[in-house]
């Protein structure tokens, strides 16, 4: 049976439009799309490259305070904003990240919005799409099959095979695979050593996909990345193995970006999907400076809570490629501010306003930190049924109190009609002038930038590093790195490196427990705890609710 309210339900009511039609809203003609069935296309590289080269829009980031089980609703709020702009009579584009398997199958689920706000064709986006991470995956994984065959054929490099960094990757939750043996059999086989695979999403190459601003910067990207270190613990590079061209091969008809549609008709361009931890979590440059080229507004959105998201899409990619965001929307909810409030997520049905009070601390903070970047700041409550008028206005008191713009919306339940409110605001906002400005220069110390984020923007009283991180960190530095901008890798549920200090975390010394180099997607990573580079899948996992009936539709996904 097939519950009437899924997304995937609301989303087979609505016959897609042609992708031309779409693609002719952006000003895209025909010839420059390649389609892939009828209501999905890639926007052809020369023409995505003359649109980008003039980017000219408004760029609108869409962020929230940190994430709790109970749901927060960004991409949701995404598309409910976008199709309310374009209601309004704008010339809007969507830019989102592509779904990864891995949360498809596992416990998130999909990432297409929900609700009546939603990208389509959402089971094709939330599968294989148009192959992008398929030929991520293969990208890297030639890389990986490169370094062992160059062992094998005499290690002209003097790769030490114990300090081999690059794992392999599927874009699948697979625990089973986080540590391997590989080269098994004897001579014919190669070397055994010790090996792993990582979520494609993981994937050093997805970053800088994401962020390579041109075919000819992706591949020398791809040249830069450290893969080893050799006997004298020297870094070997990705260009030292002479496969980056292929790698380049591989990407090309991958690089362009991809274009569907909302429920409502307006135009997404959906395209890379990298990490938000040991990477920096938001779309493709190319596809959100083609959006800003072709679009008056585009509306985009960045991974986990503003702590981590927001601060790593303006500070790693605004920077990196030159954009700077016209307006911050931070999407709020009344059961995430109840449980920063310190209610547990099964008493979350009743009313209790004291909690949302409490917990609105946690939405402030993110309100200040944002305000701090210079752009103006407006507060999106994704509405729940559950939610109750004392409650809703619990958040506005907390709003009004520091002098924040905030709108209830109801888009999951209407549409673009439920938020038009948050629209005009966003459009008047965007339209004046603001002062974008990085947390932090360049040219500041690796370390200091570590502490400007976690002092300014998490609240830490201090940092504190292992050494072992810190002499890398020196290492980064005395090799030219050290104008790389960090990204941070703590969990996104606090402010603080504990998952369960929900709300307003202060007084803690973050601790850096290692660092890594990102030297081609551009970014020194620290590392705050464990990350996770390969999920597991929980006991029940999403997979089992997912079917395909006789007709060929495909149910559960949400
Ligand atoms: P995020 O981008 O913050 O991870 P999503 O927008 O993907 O969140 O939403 C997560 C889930 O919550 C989706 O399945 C979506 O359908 C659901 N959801 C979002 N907003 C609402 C809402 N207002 N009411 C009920 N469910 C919602
Ligand atoms: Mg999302």
């Amino acid at each position: 049976e097939i519950d009437p309210n899924s997304d995937a339900a609301i989303a087979a009511k609505v016959e897609p439009r042609p992708i031309e039609e779409i693609g002719a809203k952006l000003g895209v003609p025909a010839e420059a799309l390649f389609r892939y069935g009828h209501d999905k296309a890639k926007i052809a590289l020369g023409f995505a490259r003359h649109a980008e080269a003039r980017a000219g829009g408004k760029l609108i980031l869409v962020t929230a305070i940190n994430p709790t089980p109970a749901g927060e609703g960004k991409t949701t709020t995404t598309i409910g904003l976008g199709d309310a702009l374009a209601r309004a009579g704008k010339k809007v584009a969507i830019a989102l990240r592509e779904p990864s398997l891995g949360p498809v199958f596992g416990s998130k689920g999909g990432a297409t919005g929900g609700g009546h706000s939603q990208i389509i064709p959402m089971q094709d986006i939330n599968l294989h799409f148009t192959g992008d991470f398929h030929a991520i995956s293969a990208a890297h994984n030639l890389l990986a099959a490169a370094i062992d065959n160059h062992v094998y054929w005499g290690n002209a490099l003097d790769i030490d095979t114990r300090r081999i960094s690059w794992r392999r990757v599927v874009d699948l939750n697979d625990r089973a695979l986080r540590n391997v043996i590989v080269g098994l059999g004897g001579p014919a086989n190669g070397f055994p050593r010790e090996d792993g695979f990582d979520i494609t999403v993981a994937s050093e190459v997805m970053a800088i996909f994401c962020l390579a601003r041109s075919l000819e910067d992706l591949e020398e990207r791809l040249g830069r990345m450290v893969v080893a270190q050799n006997r004298a613990r020297q870094p070997v590079t990705a260009g030292e193995l002479k496969i980056t061209g292929s790698m380049a091969a591989l990407l090309r008809d991958a690089f362009q970006p991809n274009l569907v549609q909302t429920l409502e008709g307006t135009p997404a361009l959906v395209h890379g999907g990298p990490f938000a931890n040991i990477a920096h979590g938001c779309n493709s440059v190319m596809a959100t400076r083609t959006a800003l080229g072709l679009a008056d507004y585009v509306v985009t959105e960045a991974g986990f809570g503003a702590d981590l998201g927001a601060e790593k899409f303006l500070d790693i990619k605004c920077r990196q490629a030159g954009l700077a965001p016209s307006a911050v929307v931070i999407v709020a909810t009344v059961r995430a501010l109840k449980m920063h409030g310190g209610v547990a997520q099964k008493d979350l049905g009743p009313e209790n306003v004291t909690a949302v009070k409490r917990g609105a601390g946690n939405l402030v903070r993110h309100i200040e930190n944002m305000t701090a970047f210079g752009v103006p700041v407006v507060v999106a409550i994704n509405r729940f049924t559950s939610d109750t008028p004392d409650e809703i206005a619990a958040i506005e008191a907390a709003c009004a109190a520091v002098g924040a713009r905030v709108h209830p919306c109801s888009h999951w339940a209407d549409g673009s009609a439920g938020a038009m409110n948050l629209a005009e605001d966003v459009i008047r906002l965007a339209d004046a002038p603001s002062d974008f400005r990085l947390l932090y220069e360049s040219g500041l110390p690796l370390v200091q930038k570590i502490e400007a984020i976690a002092q300014r923007i998490y609240r830490a009283a201090g940092v504190s590093a292992e050494p072992a991180a810190l002499r890398k960190l020196t290492d980064f530095e005395a090799m030219g790195y050290g104008e790389l901008p960090v990204c941070m890798a703590k969990t996104q549920y606090s402010f603080s490196a504990d998952p369960t200090w929900r709300g307003t975390p202060e007084g803690f010394i973050l601790p850096i427990r290692d660092v890594r180099l990102s030297a081609g997607a551009g970014f020194v990573v620290a590392l705050c705890g464990d990350v996770m580079t390969m999920p597991g899948l929980p006991s029940h996992p999403a997979a089992e609710n997912i079917f395909v009936d006789e007709s060929g539709f495909i149910g559960g996904l949400s």
